[in-house]
């Protein structure tokens, strides 16, 4: 550390991404990506337009936002693009919290909110989970906080349904409510069509799970105008040309692609129900999910000594330090090969034959 960082970011904790290992091809299942490639005509469209790389890109993201909003049947005035999701996060916790408004969010959820919560100096809430892990509504009812979560929930997968989030809306008409939907593709059903009804109400979005575009960095921002107007206040505020031409053009063809990523969404739901039961059957505990991921815990294995023994068999899953969910490891539902894998390397590991 040198001695000039500015003192909010010196004794930060900064978010740890999920390890990218290069010593070896590891089955990778444990940063939520998709096992399918983009689709041919996000190729085609991210070919074509690596020509014109000498220009900037659109800085109002017009094609994609017009695109997008003829998709969902809303307004482009309604849609912010993000360098990935994570980027319509940061900005939204530094355009609406201050001293005065903090943030509240399930303490057991994305790694990345504490992180903006303590970047921005804000004075954050973690909210317990319920015994089961799921989120209780009313426990953001009065708090004079904005919100977020993320539905489904991360590590969980657990979702709570439209009218869940509906009651939290109304009970915080003052207060922003950000609904982190990165998974929502899985199983889930969207609150988009609320946008409407509140103005309260930030719907977030991103390419990197169902569309298969992680490595481009794209998410999207959904809410009534005057909202996205704050968004692009701070983006005109540090960089303008957020999105990278070739990440534009694979956003919209990946959006006139809706077909491929449909189908695919469905195999990893398949995944997820074959992966969910061989896990059960094997004495696991599986929390319900309706993401990309489970969350799962067995009564005779520790968690890491599980990551770690799969890591040694060159299969990847992510395992959390944190004492509430030590015990479980969180595996990305992957390709039917992949999973059934998984499913091979654990029977292995319980019947004590793991290195
Ligand atoms: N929200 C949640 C709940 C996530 O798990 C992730 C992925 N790690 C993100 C947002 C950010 O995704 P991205 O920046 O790739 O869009």
């Amino acid at each position: 550390m040198s001695r000039f960082l500015r003192k909010a970011y010196r004794s930060l904790e900064v978010y740890v991404p999920g390890e990218q290992p290069r010593d070896k091809k590891y089955i990778k299942l444990n940063t939520n990506e998709s096992p399918f490639p983009p689709s041919p005509e996000v190729l085609e469209a991210v070919a074509n337009e690596a020509g014109d790389l000498q220009l900037y890109s659109d800085p109002e993201c017009t094609a994609l936002r017009k695109t997008a909003a003829e998709l969902y049947g809303l307004k482009p005035e309604n849609i912010f693009c993000g360098n990935g999701s994570d980027e319509v996060l940061n900005f939204a916790f530094g355009a609406f919290c201050d001293e005065t408004k903090g943030m509240a969010f399930p303490s057991i959820s994305y790694g990345f909110y504490p992180v903006y919560g303590d970047l921005y100096g804000l004075d954050c809430a973690a909210i317990p989970l319920k015994d089961d892990f799921s989120v209780d509504p009313a426990d953001y009812f009065g708090l004079d906080k904005n919100i977020v979560i993320a539905n489904p929930n991360a590590p969980t997968g657990m979702l709570l349904t439209v009218p869940q989030i509906r009651s939290i809306l109304d009970a915080n008409r003052d207060n922003l409510v950000i609904i982190d939907e990165a998974y929502v593709d899985f199983g889930g059903k969207s609150c988009l069509p609320l946008i409407a009804e509140y103005d309260n109400l930030l719907v977030v979005q991103t390419f990197s799970k169902s569309r298969s575009l992680a490595g481009a960095r794209l998410g999207f921002g959904f809410a009534q105008p005057e909202i996205i107007a704050d968004l692009n206040r701070v983006k005109y505020s540090t960089n303008p040309y957020n999105i990278n031409r070739c990440t534009l053009a694979a956003g919209e063809a990946a959006l006139r692609s809706q077909a491929y990523y449909d189908r695919n969404c469905l195999t990893i739901i398949e995944n997820r129900d074959y992966t969910t039961q061989a896990l059960r059957e094997m004495g696991f505990e599986v929390l319900p999910s309706k993401a990309n991921f489970i969350f799962a815990r067995h009564p005779q294995i520790c968690g890491e000594t599980l990551y770690r023994t799969l890591k040694d068999m060159g299969i990847l899953v992510r395992h959390f330090s944190r004492e509430e969910i030590a015990a479980f490891v969180r595996i990305t539902i992957g390709s039917a090969e992949q999973m059934r894998a998984l499913v091979n390397a654990i029977q292995t590991i319980l019947a004590g034959g793991g290195n």
